[in-house]
């Protein structure tokens, strides 16, 4: 079945190089950190891409991002593992502002774009002859490695903040997972997952401790791309956590750029935080090259509580090289912004999207961003996992009833 869907097609990986050294090692290896313990990334041979493929052969594909397989690394079509991923909806609020656009990634399978970089882990980890992977994460993280790895009868061992929204981790057990939560944060997690004591021998598939997730949320920006006819917008908030998905767009526009498929125009990225947690605000705004741990991490906006990101310069690389900024929302913005967009436009953003939201309010303010900027905010993840205000309200039907009070309400 997966051969008539994908049928075996040409890859165009040429080797695995450290992303702060540029030193090179092979693919088609099982890769974790570099020699140099930073993350790894994939190169493609984008030349012999550009004559494989065309924006035609692409746009002739069904929605989802595999349609993007030759800028991808799977080899063969039956490691190709698919849950039946769409392309996600660029979504207009034209009652909050204008020229805005949600990139609304919740539609994806489990919920979140945690999709795109797990379906690409996991699929090289079949490919590489993993039966076993673990992994650190907030909630979302482990309900897609789950989701993708039962499919290829993979076993998964996921590690989360005990804390993590219940609904996460019953959804990631009944998945299949072994799921693990811990008296800590993701960080103190991710140090119980590499450490692995009694040496299960779990492949660790922490954010960019492996080389492939970061090639799914590449797909993000190659589908942006696409959807806004191989422009792209002047802006981009992204709610950064370990920044894959940040560090995945920029390095998308760079190989589409470098296939003549776009041009020099790039958006200006900015990584948003929430107050509680902001280690790369405060590292953007000191002008630092890595940002260091942060303490205390606290912020509703759970998919974004990371106190530290080892691709933290990439981040910062990233947002610097783009004429971006970094920008942080405190919790009581960050709800009042999901409340806004919600009520205002329909629209339900989880509260790491509506961090977004939150922070764009201030660069408007500040005049970062002006009238006429088309801005795209992300809003990655799953808005009804978590909990939401009550509804503080009853009828007693028995008694006489007051239409006008429940008008007025
Ligand atoms: C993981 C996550 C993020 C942060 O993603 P990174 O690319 O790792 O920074 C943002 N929003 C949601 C909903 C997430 O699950």
């Amino acid at each position: 079945m997966f051969q008539s869907h994908f049928p075996d097609l040409p890859t165009f990986v040429t080797h695995l190089e450290c992303s702060y050294t540029g030193e090179r090692q092979n693919a088609d290896q099982l890769a974790s950190v570099s020699a140099a313990g930073k993350p790894l990334l994939v190169r493609y041979d984008l030349k012999a891409l550009a004559g494989a493929v065309s924006k035609d052969d692409v746009a002739a594909r069904p929605g989802g991002f595999w349609r993007y397989r030759e800028f991808l690394p799977v080899r063969h079509a039956e490691n190709i593992l698919s849950l039946g991923e769409v392309t996600t909806p660029l979504i207009p609020c034209p009652n909050i502002a204008e020229n805005l656009l949600v990139k609304d990634e919740g539609i994806l399978p489990t919920g979140s774009f945690k999709a795109r970089g797990l379906a690409l882990a996991v699929s090289m980890a079949k490919e590489l002859g993993v039966t076993r992977m673990a992994i650190p994460t907030n909630g979302n993280a482990g309900a897609a490695m789950t989701a993708y790895a039962s499919r290829a009868g993979i076993v998964s061992y996921v590690f989360c903040p005990s804390d993590t929204p219940d609904i996460n981790m019953r959804e990631t057990q009944l998945l299949g997972a072994k799921v693990v939560p811990v008296d800590g944060l993701i960080n103190d997690c991710g140090k119980l997952v590499a450490e692995d004591k009694n040496g299960i021998g779990w492949f660790n598939a922490a954010t960019l401790r492996e080389p492939y997730r970061i090639e799914g949320k590449k797909t993000m920006g190659l589908e942006l791309a696409e959807q806004l006819g191989w422009e792209l917008p002047d802006v981009i908030f992204y709610p950064t956590g370990g920044g894959t998905g940040l560090i995945g767009m920029w390095k998308a526009f760079a190989e589409l750029a470098a296939m003549g498929w776009i041009g020099d125009q790039r958006p200006n990225m900015v990584a948003v935080q929430a107050t509680g947690c902001a280690p790369i605000v405060k590292a953007w705004q000191d002008g630092a090259d890595h940002a260091e741990l942060w303490p205390d991490a606290h912020t509703i906006a759970a998919g974004i509580r990371v106190p530290v990101a080892i691709g933290d310069f990439l981040i910062l690389n990233a947002v610097r090289d783009s004429g971006g900024y970094a920008l942080a929302a405190p919790d009581d913005e960050i709800s009042a912004a999901q409340a806004e967009v919600a009520a205002k436009d329909g629209m339900l953003m989880g509260p790491e999207g509506a961090t977004t939201y939150a922070a764009l309010r201030h660069a408007v303010a500040d005049g970062r961003v002006g009238k006429f900027d088309q801005v795209v905010l992300f809003n990655c993840g799953p808005s009804l996992k978590y909990p939401m205000p009550p509804v503080d309200r009853a009828l007693d039907r028995h008694q006489p009833i007051d239409y006008a009070a429940i008008a007025a309400a």
